[in-house]
């Protein structure tokens, strides 16, 4: 098995460029609740650094039915080779440290990630049942996750800090219909504006809402919500259909 997934769409969502690390993992029923915490979220990548046990049939009575998730699991040897093509690695950590980097609760941190969308791959590292992850682990990361807890009793269970490092992964990433729907339809090209600006301004000045005379910053304005929106060809079309409709009422006037 590789780690490597240059395979990615250059429009993937969030929830596919995301990798799970788990590091040095004790039981290996946590890698197989870690399994299930990642499908029921919509992610796929799981990453193990030198499990104690895996395969395992504890993992996967414990993946209850994410055999997928657990069967393309990637095994390697360092977190190095784990978070190698990761433009951004966050860290997670039961305790507060000192660390030079912003620790956030996970909502905040995924917040962060669905805007960094110049980095193809990134990846949520979990350290051991025991010790978490060493300082030196933790200089992999630009970031850190901490989940907020009572004072008294940080420390999750590893797969339940999955569990909720993956939920808030799955509310800021947009929903993949949704996405898969903007993907497949295409952008209005630069004629298409051009000519929904031009028509605009057409109509605006019959109705009297533009002075072509004394036009003010309306033409600059109306260039930016036109051309800056990221508007679809399909939705370029609705905008001069209706242009048309007020320009046929007018005629019949
Ligand atoms: N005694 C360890 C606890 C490890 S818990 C320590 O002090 O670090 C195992 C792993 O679960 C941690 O390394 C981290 O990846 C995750 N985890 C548990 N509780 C967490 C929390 N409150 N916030 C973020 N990650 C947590």
């Amino acid at each position: 098995m590789s780690t490597s997934c240059n395979d990615l769409p250059p429009c993937a969502t969030l929830l596919e460029r995301t990798r799970i690390v788990l590091v040095e993992t004790s039981h290996p029923g946590n890698i197989g609740a870690a399994a299930r915490a990642l499908k029921t979220m919509g992610l796929r990548q799981l990453v193990l650094v030198r499990p104690r046990q895996f395969p395992a049939a504890e993992a996967t009575a414990r993946a209850s039915g994410a055999d997928d998730i657990l069967a393309q699991a990637v095994v390697v040897d360092t977190l190095a080779q784990a978070v190698a093509e990761c433009g951004i690695v966050i860290g997670t950590t039961a305790r507060p440290r000192y660390l030079e980097w912003p620790v956030t609760p996970p909502r905040e941190a995924a917040e962060w990630a669905a805007a960094q969308t110049g980095a193809a791959h990134l990846a949520i590292v979990f350290g051991r049942e025991q010790t978490g992850l060493s300082n030196d682990e933790l200089r992999f990361c630009q970031r850190a996750i901490r989940i907020p807890t009572a004072a008294d009793f940080s420390s999750l269970n590893l797969a339940q800090a999955v569990q909720i490092c993956a939920y808030e992964w799955r509310l800021a990433a947009p929903p993949e219909a949704a996405a898969a729907q903007l993907a497949s339809e295409p952008l209005a090209t630069g004629a298409e504006l051009a000519g929904l600006i031009a028509h605009a301004k057409a109509t605006m000045t019959r109705v009297g809402y533009l002075n072509p005379t004394r036009p003010q910053r309306l033409p600059d304005r109306l260039a930016r919500l036109v051309g800056g929106g990221q508007l679809r060809h399909s939705e370029a079309q609705i905008l001069r259909g209706f242009l048309s409709a007020i320009d046929e009422a007018l005629a019949d006037l």
